[in-house]
């Protein structure tokens, strides 16, 4: 039988790659799991729920030698991986085009590596999408970050003490993080304004209640599966000025904006921080790529000119339960992909998301965009 182990996250992630529920689901499709011990105690999951659903417990040295698929979230160590067997496989999310060279350290011991971060964005891939099921919980929850961070209501009041105007919350990025902060803002009463250099997203902002800030002459990414590309230097002017008239009146940004494999684009320069008002508040998600602000600064707060800047690309860490229930199913998805009805390997490359998500494999990157990099 084919063995599954699941690796505890480290120290700063609250999360588990797979919860009792779907571990009983492989279970019945005759399917062996071993989940280290404690794995998920931060995600409320005992060891006890596990074997209940019938897993067992191992601890991580037992785990590492016997599980042929190895799932968690975050990349085990080097040393781990080197002493894996050839042929096993690792399954996370493991940002292979920043970390080029140890996907070519990791190709070399000839196990297989899928990075659900690379998966392309199509429809089929929905389900199995965990940069959109993880991104959607860290776009609600920096709405709620940035609601009790603002010194003010986000709602209208009209009361016998005086009235109070609604917040007003400017969005940058307008992805899945993005929606899901415009509806949340929305549902707290605030008043928001959106920008993202993918015009296709207007609509779709526009039916959420907010309002859709246009910029003429965006790159086309229609053909960039999905992700966002790099801009033309007269857009990035044109959209630097309209950025700094609609800061200039926010309350609160939330700001979202990512290009995969690149640096995020500073969109908030030290000027526009400088022109907002005191008391502002800026939650920067794509503060683990360098962050869309002048003075991001990666799981941390920092304050100029009266404007608290909260850099944090992990907030769906906040909601270890339900970011932990969601990556499993998304994971417990693909798999369907890579095992037969017996819970055999069965790996189809000509399958586009297999393909789409595998870094390595037999040897060799097998990933081109992680290849061209490795190759310099
Ligand atoms: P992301 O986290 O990579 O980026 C967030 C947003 O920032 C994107 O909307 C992007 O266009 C925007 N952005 C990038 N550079 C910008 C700039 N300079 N200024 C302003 N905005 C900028 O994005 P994501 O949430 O992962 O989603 C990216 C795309 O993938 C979207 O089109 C989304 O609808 C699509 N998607 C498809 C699927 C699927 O079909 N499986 C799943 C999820 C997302």
């Amino acid at each position: 039988m084919l063995v599954i182990g699941v690796l505890k996250e480290p120290e700063h992630d609250t999360r588990v790659s797979l919860v009792p529920d779907i571990a009983a689901a492989f279970i019945k499709n005759k399917l062996t799991v071993l989940v280290e011990k404690g794995a998920g105690s931060r995600a409320f999951h005992s060891d006890q729920q596990y074997e209940q659903a019938g897993a067992a417990a191992a601890g991580r040295d037992e785990l590492l030698s016997r599980a042929d698929i190895l799932l968690s979230i975050n990349a085990p160590t080097d040393e781990e991986i080197a002493a894996l067997l050839p042929g096993r496989i690792v399954l996370g999310v493991y940002q292979p085009l920043f970390h080029a060279d140890k996907m070519k350290h990791w190709a070399g011991k000839a196990i297989t590596t899928f990075s659900m971060d690379t998966l392309p964005r199509t429809t089929r891939a929905q389900a199995m999408d965990v940069l959109s099921s993880q991104a959607n919980i860290a776009g609600y929850k920096a709405v709620l970050l940035a609601a009790s961070v603002y010194p003010r209501y986000f709602p209208m009041f009209m009361t016998a003490a005086g009235s109070i105007p609604p917040a007003k919350v400017l969005i940058l990025g307008a992805g899945v993080a993005g929606l899901q902060a415009i509806a949340t803002a929305r549902r707290l009463g605030a008043v928001v304004e959106v920008f993202d250099t993918r015009p296709a997203v207007k609509e779709e902002v526009m039916s959420l209640g907010a309002k859709f800030i246009e910029v003429e002459g965006a790159a086309d990414a229609s053909k960039a599966g999905g992700y966002a590309v790099e801009q033309s230097e007269d857009f990035q002017q044109k959209q630097k000025a309209k950025i700094a008239e609609h800061a200039a009146k926010a309350d609160v940004i939330i700001t979202t904006a990512q290009i995969p494999g690149k640096k995020a684009p500073v969109l908030i320069t030290a000027e526009m921080i400088a022109a907002m008002k005191a008391g502002s508040v800026i939650i920067d998600l794509a503060a683990v790529t360098g962050g869309n602000t002048a003075y991001t600064k990666n799981n941390e707060t920092v304050t100029e000119h009266g404007v608290t800047i909260i850099g944090n690309s992990a907030l769906h860490t906040t909601a270890p339960a339900d970011a932990s229930k969601l990556y499993s199913k998304n994971i417990q998805n693909f798999m369907k992909l890579i095992l037969d009805n017996e819970g055999q390997l069965n790996l189809n490359f000509r399958d586009d998301l297999v393909q789409g998500c595998c870094i390595t494999h037999d040897g060799k990157i097998v990933n081109e965009r992680v290849a061209q990099l490795v190759a310099g």
